[in-house]
């Protein structure tokens, strides 16, 4: 098979878990499984079981609601110091709705994707969110026509990255923001703890970014990362706390969120 990222044959085996081959491209540097599972395949790992652990948490735990919604929060005042009106807003992998719930609650006018029938039909029928249940490439919408698009830890589930995120990129305006966060396979903790990093979960995860490789693959997308931040646990009690920037600093975290623009044509 082909890098997702920069379509070269040549790979260096890494370990194989889950039967799933994980590689690191010798072109672009990008750690992806090479046998990657069909979309079928991918639709039957997001049924209702996957969910439920999830759903009963959050649906039965007013303390963790706190905690997710003001983790949203937090995430949306970073946007919107990053955008200068509350437009519309898309998320992508936007399961049951809750971070559309938040961003509503603020004045935005949101939609999600979510390729998870189960989590759609719960995000339609809880919050009256309009789900489009399809891959990103079977979806469509008006081109230039979203102010921000986010993807929160959603990049590593797909099956082809690349091709996702420019039919993606048609949707959002030529000003507007795209906000992407998954794990850091180049952090510190990803070394520390070697295969029994929690991310090594194929073939729920199929691609295993570093900084650099996210910004090669945003780069082949016509898309420029202009921020990024390390995104942590309770980052919403810690930025009231003020140790946020200290943390970020140190980059203990494992998880980056990457702030993109389209790049201009001219
Ligand atoms: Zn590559």
């Amino acid at each position: 098979m082909k890098c997702v990222a920069c379509d070269s044959y040549t790979f260096q085996f890494i370990f194989e878990k889950n039967s799933c081959q994980i590689e690191k491209c010798l072109v672009c540097g990008l750690v992806q499984v090479t046998n990657r599972p069909s979309k079928e395949e991918v639709v039957a790992i997001y049924d209702k079981d996957f969910f439920e652990t999830y759903y009963r948490e959050l649906e039965n735990n007013r303390k963790k609601q706190r905690y997710e919604y003001l983790n949203f929060n937090n995430k949306l005042d970073q946007i919107e110091k990053r955008t200068a009106k509350k437009g519309n807003i898309l998320d992508i992998g936007c399961s049951f709705g809750f971070f559309l719930d938040a961003a509503r609650q603020r004045g935005w006018t949101v939609a999600g994707i979510d390729l998870a029938e189960y989590a759609a039909k719960f995000a339609a029928q809880r919050f009256g969110i309009r789900v489009i249940n399809k891959t990103i490439t079977e979806a469509e919408f008006e081109e230039n026509s979203f102010d921000v698009i986010t993807m929160w830890n959603t990049i590593e589930h797909l099956i082809n990255p690349k091709q996702e995120l420019e039919h993606l990129s048609n949707f959002l305006k030529d000003d507007g923001l795209l906000v992407v966060s998954t794990a850091n396979v180049d952090s510190l903790r990803a070394r520390i703890e070697g295969r029994r990093w929690r991310i090594w979960i194929p073939p729920e995860h199929l691609s295993f970014f570093s900084p650099q490789t996210m910004r090669n693959l945003f780069d082949k997308c016509g898309l420029v990362i202009f921020d990024q931040e390390t995104a942590v646990p309770y980052e919403g009690c810690l930025r009231k706390l003020k140790i946020y920037n200290l943390l970020d600093k140190l980059k203990v975290s494992d998880n980056v969120v990457y702030y993109a623009r389209k790049l201009e044509m001219n």
